[in-house]
């Protein structure tokens, strides 16, 4: 499990922090009082901490000296600390951190939290840093490490294309103007040909005193842009931020609409929507396709018995088992209470009913934790595998087989033709 690392010498905030991080991250934190003995943990450790909450002033290192050593083993640095004054902004910033809170500000706490899932987040975003110079490659790429993000780098704007067609999924592109075959601009607009500001973000690089640029940057499709010469690291650490959280929120929306909240499955919309293209699809290339209908058996009696809540667990129980059996070509969605309907592109035409007889017996097997007691479901499953005329007519077919399996006993599959 990943451990953040706290050292603070005052039991107040220490115990305040490690309280609030126990409650609110999954993680465990491991709180020490003193540099000595923060260098003790660490050794013993092998340095293997996700992140440090760092007090400036301990009594044995008065100075921010616990945050050159901390840095120096490669963990990101939070430093936790009263004093307001700009020599000590500077201090703080100057060695490296991800970032600073203030202790006398009532958010704070909250503020280390966001951060610390922040940074946690960012092992899966690729960023892509593209400059000719060689040192503000390694400026960049040293940033963006601080914070975890996973750096990708490329001298000019052809090297960035061929990058980012390895790497579809880069979320942002921090592209310096002036380069050797392929200036910012063009490598500007080249991306976004293919990807729009709610796939992709852009922070242009501009020269000090060249306004024009940064707005040239903006015009050509940039979402930002950061002066080359004078950035100061928070505003550079902002302004990433920022434009990664739009893209994380745009995601959310666009999943909220496509997604069910309760199971993290497709909702009905979806199925109905991507599913069309499947089918069409398949029926062009005359490919093998299954449409499954999935109702949990008796599952009204988990509500009476058990509680809601423990219904809902069992839902998750069994779409989490839906969709991990599932390719993700395929479409898994909930489209009603304890309803599920599969398609699937390419089943084996020799046996179609192997996959979903598989989908049925771990239902059946694997008990649900309901909060220390545990209790098992089944489900029945009617399987088209005729390509109809339709989707529509394919979902009907299913949903007749499912009910000749309810009627047939549950807990079993009956597969069109068998
Ligand atoms: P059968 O084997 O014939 O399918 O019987 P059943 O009890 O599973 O079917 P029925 O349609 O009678 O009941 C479905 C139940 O599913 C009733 C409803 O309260 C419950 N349900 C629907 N949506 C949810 C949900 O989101 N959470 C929980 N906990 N229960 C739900
Ligand atoms: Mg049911
Ligand atoms: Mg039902």
């Amino acid at each position: 499990m990943e451990t953040d690392l706290i050292v603070e010498d005052t039991s107040f905030f220490g115990l305040m922090i490690k309280d609030k991080l126990k409650a609110e991250t999954a993680f465990e934190a491991i709180w020490v009082r003193s540099m000595t003995e923060a260098v003790a943990v660490l050794d013993e450790a092998g340095n293997n901490f996700f992140a440090a909450i760092l007090d400036f002033n301990l009594p044995d290192a008065p100075h921010g000296e616990i945050v050159d050593e901390v840095v120096a083993r490669h963990i990101p640095v939070i430093v936790f600390t009263s004093d307001l004054s700009e020599e000590v902004r500077e201090l703080v910033w100057s060695k490296n951190v991800a970032d600073y809170a203030l202790k006398d500000d009532s958010q704070s706490l909250d503020y280390i939290i966001s951060m610390l899932n922040r940074i946690r987040k960012n092992a899966g975003i690729k960023v892509l840093a593209v400059d000719d110079s060689m040192l503000f490659r390694k400026i960049l790429t040293d940033l963006l490490k601080i914070h975890r993000y996973n750096v990708l780098i490329a001298c000019n704007g052809v090297e960035a294309l061929e990058v980012l067609e390895k790497h579809p999924d880069v979320k942002l592109v921090i592209t310096d103007f002036s380069m050797p075959e392929m200036d910012g601009f063009t490598l500007t607009r080249k991306i976004r040909e293919r990807y729009n500001k709610n796939q992709l973000a852009i922070i242009g690089i501009s020269s000090e005193g060249k306004n024009l640029l940064a707005a040239r940057f903006i015009k050509s499709g940039a979402n930002d842009f950061i002066i080359k010469q004078s950035f100061l690291t928070e505003e550079f650490y902002s302004r990433v931020t920022q434009n990664i959280e739009n893209l994380e929120h745009i995601q959310m929306l666009k999943d909220a609409s496509v997604k069910d909240f309760l199971t993290g499955l497709y909702n009905r919309r979806y199925f109905f929507d991507v599913g069309q293209k499947l089918f069409a699809n398949a029926a062009r290339k005359n490919l093998t396709l299954g449409c499954a209908m999935v109702d949990i058996d008796h599952f009204k009696k988990v509500n009476d018995i058990y509680g809601h809540e423990a219904g809902d667990l069992a839902l998750c129980h069994v779409s989490s088992i839906l969709k991990n059996r599932m390719r993700e070509s395929d479409i898994v969605a909930r489209v009603g209470g304890e309803e599920f309907c599969i398609l699937a592109v390419n089943i084996n035409a020799e046996n179609p009913g192997e996959l979903f007889e598989e989908l049925r017996r771990k239902v059946a097997e694997y008990p649900i934790d309901i909060g220390g007691q545990s209790i098992k479901v089944a489900v029945s499953i009617g399987v088209a595998t005729e390509l109809a005329s339709s989707l529509d007519d394919m979902v009907c077919h299913a949903d007749k087989l499912l009910y000749k399996a309810k009627n047939s006993g549950r807990n079993q599959v009956i597969i069109s033709g068998e």
